[in-house]
C-alpha cells in the first residue's frame, strides 16, 4: 500500500497553507455517490464538492467524452478558434435562452467577469459618469476569493489583512426589496445575488423576493445579475433557483457543476446588449473556453438533462427535508432548503455534528458555524439516501 491517511494528512498539514479545516479524511477513490479512502473506508459524499459533483463522482458519461477530447485536443488558448466551444457556447445559450456567452474557469473569476461586463454596460449604455458605477451585493454573500470577490463579502474574516477593498460597492440585507429600492443610484450597474445563499448557510430569502428585486431592476435600469454557481444546474429541484420564481435574470454567472466535478469551467451567460460590451483585449482567460473544458462540460449538460437531476432533487429533497424535520431536537433551530440543498440549523455547533457523521460514514462539512449543510450528488438512489437519513437520524436524536 502507498502512503497511510495520517501520513497524506501530515503531509498536506506540513506542505500547504492552512486556508482551509478539512474534515481528518483522505479521499483516493469515488464512484457516484460514495467515495474511498486508502485503508479503503467507504464513505457517502453529503457535499458534492460544494455543489460541484451534482452528476455524481465519475460519471461515465462525462469520463467518457474528457477521455475522448483528450485523445484529440486539449487547449489551443483563444488566440485561435477550437471546434469544441462553438458547439458549447450554442447549448449554454439554448439553456439560459440567452444571446451570448463568456467563458472562464473557476467561479469567482466568472464573478470579476460579471462585475467587469456590468460595470462597462453601466458606462457605454447606461451612461454613469466615469469611475462611478455602483454594484450592489446582499449581507452573507458569498462570491468567491478573489478580490473583487471579497470586497463584496460583508464577512469581516474573509477581508481581515487584505485591504484596501474594490470601491463602488453597497451592501443590503439579503431579501430586503425596500433596500434594494433605497440602495439604488443613478449610478447603480447592477444587483448581485445567489437566489439561495449557499455558503451563508442554505439562506433562502422571503418567497417573492426574486421577483420584486428583478422589478426593482427593471425600473430603475439596473441589471438583475444571478451567481448561480451554487444554487444553479439542477441543485434545488429547477434548472436554476431563480426558476422557482420565472425569473430571468440579465446576467447569470454558472460554475461549479458545469464541468461535471470533472474540470474546471465557468461562464457568464446575457444578451448581447451586455455582454457586446467586451471587445478584444478588454477580458480573457488563457484557459478559458478550452477544448477539454467544453467537451466535459456538454457531457455534464447532457447528464443533467438525460438524468432529470432536477425532477429527481425536488423529489428527494423533499423526501430528505420531511424527514429531518420529524427529528425532535430542541437543538435543531431549523430545517430548511430547495431540492437537494438543504441545511440543518443547530443552536450549537455544527462541526461534532459532521464528526460524528463521518464515523457513521457520512462526509458533510458544517458552514457558517452552526448550520450541516447536505448536499449529495443528484444521482443519489432512493435507498442509498433512506441509508443516509437513517444515519442523520441516529446522529442528531438526542
Ligand atoms: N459564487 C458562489 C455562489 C459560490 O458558492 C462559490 C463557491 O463556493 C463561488 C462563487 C466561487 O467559486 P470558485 O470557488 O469556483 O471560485
Amino acid at each position: 500500500m502507498g502512503q497511510t491517511s495520517q501520513q497524506i494528512i501530515d503531509q498536506t498539514q506540513e506542505y500547504g497553507a492552512k486556508n482551509y479545516h478539512p474534515l481528518p479524511v483522505v479521499i483516493s477513490k469515488a464512484d457516484g455517490v460514495w467515495v474511498e479512502d486508502p485503508e479503503g473506508n467507504r464513505y457517502m459524499d453529503m457535499l458534492s464538492a460544494y455543489s460541484a459533483v451534482n452528476q455524481g463522482h465519475r460519471h461515465p458519461q462525462i469520463i467518457k467524452a474528457l477521455k475522448d477530447q483528450a485523445d484529440r485536443l486539449t487547449l489551443t488558448s483563444r488566440a485561435f478558434h477550437n471546434d469544441q466551444l462553438g458547439p458549447w457556447f450554442e447549448k449554454i445559450c439554448k439553456l439560459t435562452n440567452k444571446e451570448m456567452v463568456l467563458p472562464m474557469n473557476t467561479g469567482a473569476e466568472a464573478v470579476e467577469t460579471a462585475i467587469k461586463a456590468a460595470r462597462r454596460w453601466a458606462y457605454d449604455v447606461k451612461g454613469v459618469a466615469e469611475n462611478k458605477a455602483e454594484i450592489i451585493a446582499c449581507e452573507g454573500n458569498f462570491h468567491g476569493r478573489t478580490m473583487t470577490a471579497v470586497s463584496l463579502s460583508s464577512e469581516a474574516e474573509y477581508k481581515r489583512g487584505f485591504g484596501p477593498m474594490l470601491p463602488g460597492i453597497k451592501i443590503i440585507p439579503y431579501g430586503d426589496a425596500e433596500a434594494l429600492k433605497a440602495a439604488i443610484n443613478e449610478n447603480t450597474a447592477g444587483f448581485l445575488f445567489e437566489p439561495i445563499q449557499g455558503e451563508a448557510g442554505i439562506v433562502i430569502p422571503p418567497d417573492g423576493f426574486l421577483q420584486e428585486a428583478y422589478q426593482i431592476c427593471k425600473e430603475n435600469n439596473v441589471l438583475y445579475i444571478a451567481d448561480e454557481i451554487q444554487s444553479g444546474l439542477a441543485r434545488t429541484g429547477k434548472m436554476f433557483a431563480c426558476d422557482w420564481e420565472n425569473v430571468t435574470p440579465d446576467v447569470q454567472i454558472l460554475g461549479k457543476a458545469l464541468g461535471g466535478g470533472v474540470f474546471p469551467i465557468s461562464c457568464v451567460v446575457a444578451n448581447k446588449d451586455i455582454l457586446g460590451v467586451f471587445n478584444p483585449g478588454s477580458h480573457g482567460s488563457t484557459f478559458g473556453g478550452n477544448p477539454l473544458a467544453c467537451a466535459v462540460s456538454i457531457a455534464a449538460l447532457d447528464v443533467l438533462e438525460e438524468e432529470n437531476l432536477a425532477d429527481r432533487s425536488l423529489e428527494l429533497g423533499t423526501y430528505m427535508m420531511n424527514e429531518l424535520k420529524s427529528i425532535p431536537n430542541p437543538k435543531i433551530k431549523e430545517v430548511r432548503g430547495k431540492g437537494l440543498f438543504i441545511g440543518v440549523e443547530l443552536t450549537e455547533p455544527a462541526r461534532p455534528y459532521c464528526e460524528a457523521l463521518k464515523e457513521k460514514g457520512l462526509l458533510c462539512k458544517e458552514t457558517h458555524e452552526n448550520v450541516i449543510r447536505f448536499a449529495p450528488p443528484l444521482i443519489i438512489k432512493q435507498e442509498d439516501l433512506k441509508w443516509a437519513v437513517s444515519h442523520i437520524k441516529e446522529v442528531l436524536t438526542p
